[in-house]
């Protein structure tokens, strides 16, 4: 489904650079969850940011569904916005604080003018359902719900357009454990029901280890580990991932 190919990309800031990705490959099978670890700083966020066109690789392609991203950009730019969406760290900050949660969820619908008016507020009704959210809380607005309940109204935005892969970028991180397992249960009920592939960004193991079917360890902006999860955990080469391991519950 995704294929991203020794993807390299340095930020310069002044007169510093940052090289934060020193040829980065990894692969997202359809309906795949994968993984990915690494250490703070070890450009996990920056392969999130390029697979969704928000930054451009000096060096290296991103292909989804065969076919090159900025040829996805540059021609069906929605279609390519509308298969491939994202889930943030902070849902609040990621919804519009002068909108209502209906009306975030709504929003990807309207743009994408897949449905408005009465046939977009039944179907916002349904996501929210789906997220095991009351549809009365499309009235509120995210100033008003809890973190836990924003975080499943960011994934029912995500999940309007019915992508293919969702980019969960420390999804769960802000959110305290019983809540952390109840959104991730709430993922793998997607991926069964809907098939939907995802990179799940963590630098948590314990939680990578509950979701991902495989999983990719980055460290200083090169992949240092890759394959089935379980697999990866038992004969962990790098140092990096062996203190990970051992240091993890
Ligand atoms: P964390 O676990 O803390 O979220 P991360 O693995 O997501 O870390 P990135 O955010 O990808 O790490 O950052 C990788 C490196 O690139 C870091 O050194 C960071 O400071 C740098 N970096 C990221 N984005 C930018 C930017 N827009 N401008 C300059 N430097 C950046
Ligand atoms: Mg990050």
């Amino acid at each position: 489904l995704l294929e991203v190919r020794d993807v390299h990309k340095t930020f310069t800031t002044g007169p510093r650079a940052v090289r934060a990705l020193r040829g980065v490959s990894l692969s997202v099978r359809p309906g795949e969850i994968v993984g990915l670890v690494g250490e703070s700083g070890s450009g996990k966020s920056t392969v999130a940011n390029l697979i969704l066109g928000l930054e451009h690789p000096d060096a290296g392609d991103i292909r989804y569904q065969d076919r090159a991203l900025p040829d996805w950009l540059a021609r069906s730019a929605r279609g390519y916005r509308g298969a491939v969406q994202a889930v943030f760290q902070d849902p609040v900050q990621a919804m519009d604080s002068r909108k209502t949660i209906g009306w975030s969820v709504a929003e990807p619908l309207v743009i994408h003018r897949v449905a408005r008016g009465a046939a977009a507020r039944e179907r916002v009704a349904d996501l929210l359902r789906s997220v095991h959210l009351d549809p009365a809380l499309a009235d509120r607005y995210p100033q008003q719900i809890s973190g836990g309940q924003a975080q499943r109204a960011g994934i029912a935005r995500a999940l309007a357009l019915e992508p293919a892969l969702l980019v969960c970028d420390e999804a769960v991180s802000a959110l305290d454990v019983s809540v952390q397992a109840q959104i991730l249960n709430l993922l793998l009920e997607i991926q069964d029901r809907l098939g939907t592939a995802m990179l799940f960004i963590s630098h948590a193991l314990p939680v990578v280890r509950h979701l991902a079917d495989s999983m990719v360890v980055m460290y200083a902006g090169t992949v240092v580990e890759q394959g089935p999860t379980e697999a990866v955990c038992q004969a962990a080469r790098h140092p990096y991932t062996r203190l990970l391991i051992s240091s993890s519950p």
